[in-house]
């Protein structure tokens, strides 16, 4: 046993958690709690040492973020990936791009390439030394650049020694490069993100008039608009119910074959801009919040590839034309979306 051996951990410890951790370390061993505050602000390091044996051991503290390496068709190609979160794509959303079909470049394995199997009858796959050197020295290259901030946009790099078929990978020995950003649909990059809702006072005011002419049924219609680069919600169109709804006290049909010609003329009317982005409706009473049947129909709408969103918006006016915002994300919870009547509807065309 030699005394000076020293121990290197990564570790991913948050300031929450190191109560707990310098819990452990009360006794025999030097631990300086001011230390590894400091190191968890400054994603730094420390170290803490075993009196009785000398050992000592150094605490990285692993930033947020991760560079993953993989080799494939046995090293003769790489995937390296780079993930800060909130602004790259996740694991979670690489799958669902890569079941999309969708940005991701899939690298099939070699058929000409031998399975090796081991002792356990797990298959193997062989890779030669200078193949993988290479690949962890470009892994390491880009891990560098990134902590000196010289790293590029891109987020996804693959590496191949040859023109893979079936893929745009055409020319050896070349990194390619790609940056992938969160996927829409990915509920871990999304799941605190809500967002707002803008709609013109003269679209509220035409809910509102459909509203004061039928207090005692429900009456309703589509929204159309565009989601801008922030993610918020602007509402240029509302349509109303259409000859063919069904309205009543407790019910609002919309009549599909007017909406949807509706939305056709928006679209067309705004170059392909404003899409449809939800649906409104209103209560004849006090009550704008949605009910139980409310939800389920938004739920399903968030599912329907037809209807262009994963994140429909509902508005629900009361009796007196008080609207309520709810967002409905696909496969999440839904929330109420600050709704922002925007005086003038400069960019509203109907
Ligand atoms: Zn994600
Ligand atoms: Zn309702």
């Amino acid at each position: 046993m030699t005394p000076t051996r020293d121990f290197d951990f990564i570790i991913h410890l948050e300031q929450k958690n190191i109560d707990n951790f310098v819990q452990y370390f009360q006794d025999g061993y030097y631990c300086d709690k001011d230390a590894i505050q400091d190191a968890v602000k400054r994603r730094s390091m420390f170290n803490i040492i075993d009196h009785a044996s000398g050992f000592k051991a150094d605490f990285v503290v692993l930033k947020d973020e991760a560079f993953r390496l993989e080799a494939l068709r046995g090293g003769k190609a790489a995937r390296i990936i780079r993930i800060l979160p909130g602004k790259d794509a996740c694991l979670y959303c690489l799958q669902l791009y890569r079941e999309q079909k969708n940005t991701f470049i899939d690298i099939p394995d070699d058929p000409a390439f031998p399975t090796l199997r081991n002792e356990c009858n797990n298959p193997i796959r062989p890779a030669s030394a200078a193949d993988l050197k290479l690949i962890a020295s470009i892994a390491s290259r880009l891990l560098i650049d990134h902590i000196q901030n010289k790293a590029g946009n891109a987020n996804h790099w693959i590496w191949t020694t040859e023109a893979i078929t079936g893929t745009p990978l055409q020319t050896p020995f070349q990194l390619h490069e790609q940056y992938i950003g969160p996927h829409p649909q990915c509920p871990y990059c999304h799941h605190d993100k809500q967002m707002h809702t803008t709609i013109p006072v003269e679209k509220l005011a035409f809910m509102q008039q459909e509203v004061a002419a039928n207090p005692t049924i429900e009456t309703g219609g589509v929204l159309a608009g565009y989601i801008t680069p922030d993610n918020e919600i602007v509402i240029t169109n509302v349509s109303g119910p259409g000859q063919n709804s069904v309205r009543s006290a407790n019910k609002f049909e919309k009549d599909i074959a007017y909406c949807q010609s509706f939305l056709n003329d928006v679209y067309k009317e705004s170059s392909g801009k404003y899409v449809y982005i939800g649906e409104w409706h209103s209560h004849p009473s006090k009550d704008n919040r949605p009910s139980g049947t409310d939800l389920k129909s938004l739920s399903d709408i968030s599912w329907q590839k037809e209807y262009l969103t994963n994140h429909p918006v509902m508005i629900i006016l009361s009796n007196t034309g008080d609207p309520s915002c709810t967002v409905h994300p696909a496969g999440k919870r839904y929330y109420f979306s600050p709704l922002n009547v925007a005086s003038s509807g400069k960019e509203a065309t109907n």
